[in-house]
């Protein structure tokens, strides 16, 4: 749809190998985040020069969301209700206050929450305090939010060709020939956007690994239920740790729960068998009725998982390949609903060959550093994850976290 805003006489295709939002686009959390870097902190650590236009320009794609889902009538259940981050333990709290504090800095109202505080907004006894974030995060329904947007592509003019997986693509005269089973489709540019799939140029194997996270829907609360747990403002909530839960009510008043075990599996695993995964539901199951020990008995109505796109700095990253003629836009991490939209905007540039502010961005010209090839991926990735465990229990980061921290090395869903 941003390619035709754009410029309404552009001829654009959209393939799609599966249907409109098979991927992580119909299968997350629906948290609408105006962060492009992942979160604040990440950003901070990672474009400290640029972080304060990188959080006004996260703030301008939001309200570009919003606008769009108003212009065009899309039910995405869209609620702009804040994010509610909590500490579960003591070692989490001195930070989650100077999160607040970052917040507020780059122009987000957001209020410290200390105990009963917190637990007046959404009760659990295991929340120590909290961080209430009333702007930049909204919760919708994501796979609305695909079909309305593609719904709008296609008023535009667009052309949307769903169960057309491209199985090749190659340089052709000035242009780039795409190969699918029913024919080629010839274009004179390509935006690519296979997220965690298997990529269509080689460089991005390198810088982006399938990571699967799981969520679990209850049924509807009950009143009596819902007044069990207050949640009256409806925030989207997320507890801090480095293995995290991230949770929300829906439209419907059920809880979405999800998160928390970020599953990697060996050569870049990835595909319908591995959607299901019974001991982590298990484990979230676990942890949900540890949070909430008043909803004992509450049943849980849908399981899923899908492949994440995450790459070592955790937020998106570009590139090119067959001499510029095809621009890639992955690496969004656990944070892509909201960003994707703005690296999109940012793909067609580059396809044009735009020198504009945003192509000028170091997040948009720099790379993230490559995951190393198998085993070593794995082992390197199986070895993080313990060592996120560990400092979650302990409160430290060590040795191996501290070596990756000082590389800008990480691993998150
Ligand atoms: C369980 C889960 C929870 C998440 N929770 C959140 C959240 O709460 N908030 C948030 O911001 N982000 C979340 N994310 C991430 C978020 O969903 C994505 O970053 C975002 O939707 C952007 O996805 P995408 O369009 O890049 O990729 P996708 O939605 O995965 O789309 C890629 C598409 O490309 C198609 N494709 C791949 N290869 C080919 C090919 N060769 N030919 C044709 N088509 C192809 C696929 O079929 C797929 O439909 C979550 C992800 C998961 C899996």
């Amino acid at each position: 749809m941003e390619a035709l805003r754009a410029d309404s006489k552009r001829s654009v295709f959209l393939l799609e190998g599966e249907r409109i939002a098979f991927g992580a686009s119909g299968r997350n959390g629906g948290f609408c985040d105006s962060s492009l870097t992942h979160g604040l902190a990440n950003g901070l650590s990672r474009f400290p020069e640029e972080i304060e236009r990188l959080e006004e320009l996260g703030r301008e794609n939001l309200a570009g969301i919003a606008r769009v889902v108003d212009e065009f009538g899309i039910d995405a259940r869209y609620e702009p209700v804040g994010l509610l981050d909590v500490a579960t333990r003591e070692h989490e709290v001195a930070d989650l206050e100077e999160h607040a504090e970052e917040l507020r800095h780059y122009g987000h109202e957001a209020e410290w929450l200390e105990g009963d505080a917190v637990r007046a907004e959404i009760d659990s006894p295991t929340y120590l305090g909290g961080v209430w974030q009333k702007t930049g995060v909204a919760t919708l329904d994501p796979a609305r939010l695909a079909w309305g947007l593609a719904a709008g592509a296609e008023s535009f003019g667009g052309r949307i060709h769903e169960a057309t997986p491209v199985l090749g693509i190659e340089a052709e005269g000035s242009g780039v020939s795409l190969e699918t089973l029913g024919g080629r489709v010839r274009a004179r540019r390509v935006v690519l956007a296979t997220s965690a799939f298997p990529p269509l140029v080689r460089s991005i194997r390198r810088y982006v690994v399938p990571v699967y996270d799981y969520v679990l829907v209850t049924e509807p609360l009950s009143h009596e239920q819902l007044a069990a747990v207050g949640w009256r403002n409806r925030q989207g909530a997320a507890d801090s740790g480095n293995q995290f839960h991230y949770y929300r009510l829906t439209s419907d008043d059920r809880i979405l729960w999800g998160g928390y075990d970020a599953v990697y599996n060996f050569g870049n695993g990835l595909g319908p068998h591995l959607d299901q995964r019974p001991e982590t539901f298990e484990m979230l199951a676990t942890n949900f009725f540890t949070t909430f020990p008043q909803l004992e008995g509450l049943r849980f109505t849908h399981r899923w998982g899908g492949a994440i796109d995450t790459c070592s700095r955790f937020c998106m990253t570009f590139g090119k390949g067959l001499g510029g003629r095809a621009v890639y836009v992955v690496g969004f991490t656990g944070l892509g609903v909201g960003a994707s939209r703005f690296g999109a905007r940012v793909a067609l540039e580059l396809a044009d060959g735009v020198d504009s502010e945003l192509t000028r961005l170091r997040l948009v010209r720099t790379k993230p550093l490559p995951f190393p090839p198998e085993p070593f991926r794995w082992a390197g990735i199986t070895l993080t994850r313990k060592e996120l465990a560990r400092a979650d229990r302990a409160g430290t980061r060590g040795l191996w976290l501290r070596a990756l921290d000082r590389l800008g090395l990480g691993f998150d869903s």
